[in-house]
């Protein structure tokens, strides 16, 4: 019988984890099961960094962004020795099932304590929304939220200067959070890994704002892409005569993405997804990932889910199109 559940946040954090966390505790409370907290993430299963987590412990951190439980990457994590260990200290302390909330890498290390027999199930906090299988992960639309206020600000110089603006995003491998904060704070152009990226037209774009209707404009980039100064550099190189680009400025938004007060979507994705990760542990489920489908709940298999990637939906694509959003050209498979 499951009497005590462990929880750890792992790998870059999200804002969200907080409240995932006090879903899991108050969940598994609220039918007579004991949580620990494991500090540090992986980590803090080797230094048996653990902390029991009830009521006192609970109390104000749905609102705070980061985790609490704090996080770290593990290298010991990756040796199958390394696991092997953490396992008997799991088992040591009592701990018959797992939820790790984390990105892709995380999960990768949970399925590895699934595999070797531990109860574990996963939730996806992660601000790239880049796992396959889920509409949202928990911490996106915070990040997203922070971003499009930030442009907003950004424009509002811009605006008054007639300038052009660079915006650098996080999103390593996904355009999801380059390419929907474009549409939702009205910037002219997206650039996101999934297109390649057409120079020529941007730049005429920016001509024609600059010179014709004496407008500012926004870019988008998504860090995955490249680095703001080597995008200028490729704009420069193209351009020639660099006089419109003397007005470019850039911002690396950089960290504050992934901090402050998770929003209402994110705390309530972030307790559903707690929740189901307890009782689908109660009900005897391993080696599963909480997602959200079309509005719903659902577990998936980590074995369909890692290992893929997920990019913006095809309807995300065709608004931003319809927005007249310069994103650049369908990349053509080799
Ligand atoms: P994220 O979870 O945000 O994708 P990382 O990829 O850095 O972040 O992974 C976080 C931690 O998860 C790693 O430091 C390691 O402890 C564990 N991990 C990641 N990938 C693996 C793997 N392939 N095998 C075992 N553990 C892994």
């Amino acid at each position: 019988m499951l009497t005590t559940i462990g929880v750890l946040t792992s790998g870059g954090d999200s804002p969200g984890m907080n409240p995932a966390i006090l879903a899991v505790a108050r969940t598994a409370q609220s039918k007579g099961v004991h949580t620990v907290g494991i500090r540090n993430g992986y980590d803090g299963i080797f230094t048996g960094d653990f902390l029991r987590l009830g009521d006192r412990a609970m109390s104000t951190i749905l609102e705070r962004g980061g985790t609490i439980l704090q996080s770290s990457r593990c290298k010991k994590f990756y040796s199958e020795e390394g696991r092997e260990q953490a396992l008997k200290i799991l088992r040591e302390a009592g701990i018959g099932g797992l939820v790790v909330i984390g990105g892709d890498g995380s999960l990768t290390g949970a399925r590895f304590l699934h595999q070797m027999g531990m109860p574990v199930i996963g939730i996806p906090g992660s601000i790239d929304n880049d796992l396959y299988g889920s509409d949202m992960c928990v911490g996106v639309d915070t990040a997203a939220n922070t971003i499009m206020q930030l442009v907003d600000k950004i424009k509002d110089t811009a605006r008054s200067h007639r300038r052009c603006f660079l915006v650098e995003v996080m999103g390593r491998g996904s355009g999801y959070l380059a390419l929907t904060t474009a549409i939702s704070s009205g910037a002219q152009v997206a650039v996101i890994p999934e297109y390649r990226v057409n120079i020529p037209r941007i730049l005429h774009l920016l001509r024609e704002r600059y010179e014709k209707t004496k407008e500012s404009s926004t870019i988008i980039l998504a860090e995955g892409v490249c680095p703001a100064g080597e995008f200028i550099r490729r704009l420069e190189e193209e351009a020639g005569d660099s006089s419109l680009l003397q007005e470019v400025r850039t911002t690396v938004l950089g960290h504050v993405q992934r901090g402050g007060a998770p929003t209402h979507f994110d705390r309530l994705l972030a307790c559903r997804m707690g929740e189901l990760a307890v009782n689908a542990l109660l009900q005897g489920e391993s080696g599963s990932v909480t997602t959200l489908n079309k509005g719903r709940m659902a577990l998936k298999d980590l074995n369909d889910v890692l290992g893929r990637k997920r990019h913006p939906a095809p309807e995300i694509i065709r608004l931003a199109r319809h927005l007249q959003i310069e994103f650049g050209d369908v990349v053509e498979p080799s």
